[in-house]
């Protein structure tokens, strides 16, 4: 990035239940990052899939982050409404022969792999080279998903599925691209999507600066368990219900990173102008 690319961060829930505070942590870290660098912070609803998506989750997200004290630039944005966007790019990709249909069952990849059940594996590049014929007499027995011809990476992997959802990597990185994003700060969770996104980013903006993706980790509860949906009380909705005030969240999750000492309740604005830069990043060391 140049001195002269302004910064541009986002945070993106997937609306797939409430956040907790895991979430809050990595929004409250993505937040700081971008406003420490005078930068745009945007907010984008992660939607798109759609049989995972809780009806209400999007509304109670931004309800929470708002009550945490988070905010942002312009509208959010919903992938549910960007289909056009995501159409484009794929369309682009396949007029460059970048796009091969699969007819793969995830038993035949495993099998074709020789990986043994629930290992990760990379795709064995059975369908790369299907002739025309070959593709449409496979098309007579079931819907491809369609993969990415990728020079570069471990595997050809899915931009859309066979039932016609948009896969991760596809959405992210359109949006990332179209909305002008420079940072990209996130849980550690995503760190091994970076390879794709990064592939998929040069095929679709060849010119532009690379995304610079900063990873913090996971926050940890007492007993070292990673935070995670399914610890119900351990929602921002929880702590809501026991009557603790946004400030007093931000403050403490504020404390458990080191930034502060908590002897004082900070609102996110307050704690924004009591650290600098040097302190985000020493804060997100130590927690690695
Ligand atoms: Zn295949």
């Amino acid at each position: 990035m140049t001195n002269s690319t302004p910064y541009v961060g986002r945070y993106a829930p997937s609306p797939t239940g409430d956040l907790h505070l895991g979430n809050l942590q990595t929004a409250l870290l993505a937040w700081l990052h971008a406003r420490l660098h005078s930068g745009q912070f945007l907010m984008r609803m992660e939607d798109i899939d759609t049989p995972r998506v809780v009806e209400g989750s999007a509304e109670a997200n931004i309800r929470d982050l708002v009550w945490l004290g988070i905010d942002w630039d312009g509208p959010i944005s919903y992938q549910s409404e960007r289909h056009a966007l995501y159409d484009q790019a794929f369309d682009g990709l396949q007029a460059h022969n970048k796009v091969f249909p699969c007819f793969c069952s995830r038993k035949d990849i495993r099998e074709a792999a020789s990986a043994p059940h629930g290992a990760a594996i990379a795709y064995p590049g059975t369908c790369r080279n299907l002739s025309a014929a070959e593709q449409a007499k496979a098309e007579l027995e079931k819907a491809p998903s369609f993969r990415l011809r990728c020079n570069q990476c471990e595997d050809d992997f899915v931009l859309k599925r066979a039932d016609g959802i948009y896969a991760y990597h596809l959405v992210v990185t359109v949006d990332d691209l179209e909305q002008g994003i420079t940072h990209v700060v996130r849980g550690a969770d995503l760190e091994d999507s970076q390879a794709q996104q990064r592939q998929l980013a040069k095929y679709l903006a060849p010119d532009r600066n690379p995304l610079e993706y900063i990873s913090v980790p996971l926050k940890f509860d007492e007993a070292g368990d990673r935070m995670s949906k399914r610890f119900g009380s351990e929602s921002a909705q929880a702590w809501r219900d026991r009557g603790l005030s946004g400030p007093q969240l931000a403050t403490q999750l504020a404390k458990d990173l080191g930034l502060v000492d908590g002897s004082q309740t900070l609102s996110c604005s307050e704690l924004l102008d009591s650290i600098n830069l040097q302190d985000w990043q020493r804060a997100v060391r130590q927690l690695s």
